[in-house]
């Protein structure tokens, strides 16, 4: 298995009781749990209550082997992986089955200038950095005299409308309002400023229009301004440009920007297609067979963010990126490995959408469930529920919870700490 995230997880974890030898080798020593990584950026949940160290999960079982070392190259021919372990060293390891589970990068859109001021929340590192970013403009705001450089450090721009984006953005106003409120004797951070910036024409384009309007209105509600139909052309370490359609661009003073646009397939779906022909789309995913196999090797099963499947009339299928779909298509290639350890063929995978979820902040979220839509305080507790239902570890589960049922009775948030490199790459001695 390559990748401990929702697929290679699932993957693992179902392939685990069975008669075989496994090794999931992932560049991480833990999972994590990307749905809540915005709100270690936000300071309301700790690094270690969203990730699980790989190899607690698999303690115990002697068939299985975790090792963190990064996959640079699958060798098809030989049916072996080249690898990279922390110290630098190189090793191989074959494989008679393989399921590659590489997930997604954020995608800068050609513009790799921008992903150094322009952090995303899609790992735990960037994360961690973002979180000292904002934390530290409110910081430099207080100390800060001159008036235009005050509102530029007060003001955000989250550049991306979907669920990542509309969660981001709900998490910066309610941590400028209500949770930092009354702390600061020179500035009050209620006065910040954030702004969505999306190119289309409505927030969470992936949802019915109507909860698309209520969770703008919402956010709307928190402070936001949704800036829609708006294209980010430029950015920089004081500002952001911004162009709608037929107007002069506008630069904006904003000293933080917070990337939630498109993502990229891992680099892996590339080194599979330049072996087999398969065809990879322009976000690098690659096109499997129905069954979830590699053209011409039904010994690699390639699944979740990174791949799209090809349909009975020949036709790609791009599926949401989404945990569900990866977590899906993980039990599934578990199955599949049996069924052809046993001699049997798998039918094709079939995907069960139960529905869409986006919480925009304290009791407001929507929630398609497709035979019911909801919104506000019952959307809020779906989503919570779901969430702290697939957390790995019960320990996280139980500490989640709490540290929620502690925000939302007092709008505070336990881990608003400024420690790692932030805006400036500083440390301390
Ligand atoms: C900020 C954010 C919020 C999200 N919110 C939601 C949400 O609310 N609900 C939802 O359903 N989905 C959400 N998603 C999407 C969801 O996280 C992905 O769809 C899901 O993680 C895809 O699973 P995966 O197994 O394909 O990849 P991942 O979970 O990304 O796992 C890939 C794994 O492979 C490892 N890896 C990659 N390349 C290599 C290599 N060369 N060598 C070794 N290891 C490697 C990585 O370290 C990682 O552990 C969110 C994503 C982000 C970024």
């Amino acid at each position: 298995m390559i990748g401990g995230g929702f697929g290679g997880l699932e993957a693992a974890k179902h392939l685990a009781s069975a008669e075989v030898e496994l090794t999931l080798i992932d560049r991480r020593n833990f999972h994590l749990f990307q749905p809540l990584t915005y709100q270690v950026a936000t300071g309301a949940l700790s690094p270690a209550e969203v990730c699980y160290p790989l190899r607690a999960i698999f303690k115990g079982r002697r068939n299985v082997r975790v090792m963190m070392a990064e996959v640079t190259a699958i060798d098809l021919a030989d049916r072996e992986l080249r690898l990279r372990g922390g110290g630098g060293e190189e090793l191989r390891v074959g494989y008679d089955s393989l399921v590659v589970a590489g997930g997604s990068a954020y995608s800068y859109f050609g513009h790799e200038e921008w992903r150094e001021v322009a952090p995303e929340v899609k790992s735990l590192e960037s994360a961690l950095d973002l979180r000292a970013r904002l934390l530290g403009a409110f910081e430099e705001a207080e100390l800060q005299r001159d008036p235009e450089r005050r509102r530029a450090l007060l003001t955000f721009v989250v550049v991306g409308a979907g669920p990542t984006g509309v969660e981001m953005a709900g998490q910066i106003a309610e941590l400028a309002r209500d949770t930092l409120r009354n702390e600061f004797h020179e500035i009050d951070p209620g006065e910040g400023r954030v702004l969505l910036v999306e190119m289309g024409d409505r927030v969470l384009s992936t949802f019915p229009p109507s909860l698309s309007r209520r969770a703008q209105r919402a956010l709307e509600r928190l402070g936001v301004t949704p800036m829609l139909r708006h294209t980010v052309v430029g950015i920089d370490a004081e500002s952001v440009t911004i162009e709608a359609a037929g107007a002069e661009a506008e630069r904006i003073a904003a000293h933080n920007v917070i990337w939630a646009a498109g993502v990229t397939a891992s680099a892996l779906g590339a080194n599979l297609a330049e072996q087999t022909g398969a065809d990879l789309d322009r976000a690098g995913r690659i096109l499997v067979e129905p069954d979830l196999t590699l053209p011409g090797h039904p010994e690699v099963l390639t699944i979740g963010d990174m791949v799209r499947v090809r349909e009975a009339d020949g036709s790609a299928r791009i599926f949401p990126g989404v945990a569900p779909v990866a977590m899906q298509q993980g039990r599934y290639a578990a199955k599949a490995v049996r069924a052809r350890l046993e001699g049997r063929t798998p039918g094709p995978f079939h995907y069960l959408d139960k529905g869409n979820l986006a919480t925009i902040g304290r009791a407001r979220a929507v929630a398609d469930l497709h035979f019911l839509r909801l919104s506000g305080f019952p959307a809020w507790l779906t989503w919570l529920l779901v969430h702290i239902w697939y957390l790995i570890g019960f320990q996280n589960r139980m500490l989640v919870l709490v540290r929620w049922i502690y925000s939302f009775l007092t709008r505070g948030r336990g881990a608003r700490l400024i420690a790692g490199p932030g805006r400036d790459g500083r440390r301390e001695p």
